[in-house]
C-alpha cells in the first residue's frame, strides 16, 4: 500500500512513511486509499485477543510489506508490557444511558501514548530492514508531557536508534517531568525548552524540514524519524482500539453488528480522534466523534464556526497534554474533507503559518457537522464532571478524561434534544492514569489540596482504593539525570541534537 503527502508531490510505501515520519514538503503521509474491514472480518476479530486485533488492523496497511506474522509477534510483545489481563479494558459506567470508558492507560508510562509507542519500535525496525536503511535513526519528539516519556521508554536501548525529547519547561505536570528527566538508557536525551508546546512542536517540525540540518546528520550516518502522531506508524496502532471497543460491546451483547456508537475523545494534537475517524473510513459503524477540548478551545471553535484561528491567549490547564493551539493532525482531516486537494491543504497550512488562521467552505463544514461534535470544558466544568462520576459511580479518572466527561455531558444534552429516546452507546476514551496527576485529581474528587505529588498519591489511594502504579511511586526515590534547558531557538536546539548524535552528551549519572 502506498502513502501520499497531504501537500502533494510525494508517494511512498508504508515502510518509507514510517522511517521518514514527515513528508519532505512538510505534509503528512496518508494512505492512498482506506482499506476496509468487513462484517465477516469483524466477526473473526471478535474471537481474537487484543494484540491479534491490533495486528489485524495494522496488517491492512502494512501487512504486505512488513509481514502479518511479524506484526502479530510485535503486538504480542508490545502489549505484554501492559498491566492486567486486558491491555484495554472497557468499563461500563452506566448501562442505562449507555456510558462506557475505554481505559487506554495500562501501559508502562501510564498514558495512552503507550498504545502506539510500545509498537512503533518494532514497526520502525522492520521498516528500516525492508527499505534497506542502515543509518542510525534519531527519533526526535516534541511532547506536551506524555509522548516524551512513552517514546523514551519505547526506544530505550533499542539498537540502531537514539531518542531526543523536547518538552515545554513550564508546560508539563510534575510527574510527567520527573518521568522524563529520570529516564534510563544509553541512547536517550531530554531537554526543557523555554516556551509552550506549540513552540516545541513548531521547532521540531522545522528541523525535520531543514535540508541543512538533515545534511549535517547524514554526515554522521544518522537520519531523523518522528514518534509524534504526525508519523503514520504512531497513528495506525491507535485505529485498532476503536475496533476493539466495538467488538467488546458486541461480544458483551450490548450491541448488534452494524449498530452505530459514539466516541468521546479528549483532544490535543488531534491524533487520537483522527484514528477514530480512520476507523470509520475502514468501515467501523461510528455515528459521532465528539472532540473534547479544554480551555484552549481552538478546535471547539473550529467545529462551530469553520474558522481555525490561533490568534488567542494560550492557557495552562490541569490537562497539560491538551494545552495545544496548533493541532497537527487536523491537516489530515482537512485533506480528506477538501476531496483530497493537496494544493488547497498546503495553502491552508501556509495561511495558518503566516496569517494565523484559515477557514473552510460551507460544504466542508457540513461534512464536519455530520461527523463530529466539538465541545470544550472550563477547569471548573472538568472538576465538576470528575466529582460527579466519582460520587455517583465510584469511578476515578484523570484530568484529561475529566475534560472528555464534561464534554460528554454536553453531548448527552445535545443528542437528547435531537431525539429524547436516543440510547446510542457512548465510549469515552480515558487517556491517562489518575495517579499521573494526583494533586489535581485529589482536589477534584475530594476538595483536598496537598502540596506534594506523592502525598497526593497516598491520599488518592485512601480515597479510591485504586492501586497506584509502581513506576510512579518509584519516581520519589529517583534523581533527575537530565537538567538541560534550552532557549526556544532553532539553532540552539539543532546544536544540542548534533552533539547528542555525536555521543558527546553524557547525562548526569543517577545518585544512589
Ligand atoms: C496526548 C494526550 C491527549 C491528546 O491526544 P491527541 O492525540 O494529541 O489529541 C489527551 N490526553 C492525554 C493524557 C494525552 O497524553
Amino acid at each position: 500500500m502506498y502513502f501520499i503527502s497531504t501537500r502533494g508531490g510525494e508517494k511512498v510505501t508504508g515502510a518509507q512513511a514510517i522511517v521518514q515520519g514527515l513528508a519532505k514538503n512538510g505534509g503528512l503521509f496518508v494512505p492512498e486509499t482506506f482499506p476496509k474491514i468487513t462484517d465477516e472480518e469483524m466477526s473473526t476479530m471478535a474471537e481474537m485477543s487484543y494484540p491479534e486485533r491490533a495486528a489485524f488492523v495494522l496488517g491492512k496497511y502494512l501487512g504486505e510489506e512488513l509481514g502479518y506474522d511479524y506484526l502479530k509477534e510485535s503486538c504480542e510483545k508490545a502489549y505484554s508490557s501492559f498491566e492486567g489481563n486486558d491491555p484495554v479494558p472497557l468499563v461500563k459506567i452506566d448501562g442505562e444511558t449507555g456510558l462506557y470508558v475505554m481505559e487506554l492507560y495500562h501501559g508502562p508510562t501510564c498514558a495512552f501514548k503507550d498504545m502506539a509507542l510500545t509498537v512503533l519500535p518494532y514497526l520502525l525496525k522492520k521498516s528500516c530492514e525492508v527499505t534497506g536503511i542502515d543509518d542510525e535513526i534519531l527519533i526526535l519528539a516534541a511532547t506536551s508531557g506524555d509522548t516524551g516519556k512513552a517514546a523514551l521508554e519505547g526506544f530505550r536501548d533499542v539498537k540502531g536508534t537514539k531518542v531526543a525529547v523536547f518538552y515545554p519547561d513550564e508546560g508539563v505536570a510534575k510527574m510527567q517531568r520527573l518521568q522524563m528527566t529520570v529516564q534510563d538508557g544509553n541512547n536517550v536525551f531530554v531537554a526543557a525548552v523555554e516556551g509552550n508546546f506549540d513552540d516545541c512542536q513548531r521547532a521540531v517540525k522545522r528541523l525535520f524540514a531543514s535540508e541543512e540540518f538533515n545534511a549535517e546528520l547524514a554526515k554522521k550516518k544518522t537520519r531523523l524519524s518522528s514518534a509524534n502522531s504526525i508519523n503514520f506508524g504512531r497513528l495506525a496502532p491507535q485505529i485498532a482500539y476503536y475496533f476493539s471497543a466495538y467488538l467488546d460491546l458486541l461480544t458483551a451483547g450490548q450491541i448488534e453488528m452494524g449498530d452505530k456508537i459514539d466516541f468521546v475523545v479528549p483532544t490535543g494534537n488531534f491524533g487520537d480522534i483522527l484514528a477514530g475517524w480512520y476507523a470509520k473510513q475502514m468501515g467501523l459503524p461510528v455515528r459521532k466523534l465528539v472532540c473534547a477540548s479544554n480551555r484552549n478551545k481552538v478546535l471547539a471553535d473550529f467545529f462551530k464556526k469553520g474558522v481555525y484561528d490561533v490568534k488567542r491567549d494560550f492557557h495552562r490547564t490541569m490537562s497539560p497534554s491538551m494545552d495545544i493551539l496548533v493541532s497537527s493532525n487536523l491537516e489530515r482531516l482537512l485533506f480528506e474533507i477538501s476531496g483530497r486537494d493537496a494544493k488547497c491543504t498546503a495553502q491552508r497550512m501556509q495561511d495558518l503559518a503566516e496569517k494565523k488562521e484559515y477557514s473552510i467552505t460551507e460544504k466542508e463544514k457540513a461534512i464536519l457537522d455530520e461527523e463530529f461534535f466539538g465541545g470544550f470544558a472550563r477547569e471548573d466544568d472538568t472538576v465538576e464532571a470528575m466529582y460527579e462520576i466519582f460520587d455517583e459511580y465510584g469511578y476515578a479518572m484523570d484530568t484529561h478524561t475529566g475534560v472528555a466527561l464534561a464534554v460528554y455531558m454536553k453531548w448527552e444534552e445535545a443528542r437528547k434534544k435531537i431525539d429524547e429516546k436516543d440510547a446510542t452507546p457512548v465510549i469515552v476514551l480515558s487517556t491517562a492514569n489518575p495517579y499521573k496527576f494526583p494533586q489535581d485529581v485529589l482536589y477534584a474528587l475530594s476538595g483536598n489540596d496537598v502540596k506534594d505529588s506523592f502525598k497526593g498519591i497516598k491520599r488518592l489511594h485512601l480515597l479510591t482504593a485504586m492501586k497506584p502504579p509502581k513506576s510512579l511511586l518509584d519516581l520519589r526515590y529517583r534523581t533527575p539525570r537530565f537538567k538541560t534547558k534550552v532557549k526556544n531557538d532553532l539553532n540552539a536546539m539543532a546544536a544540542l541534537i548534533l552533539e547528542f548524535a555525536d555521543g558527546k552528551i553524557v547525562p548526569t549519572p543517577e545518585e544512589k
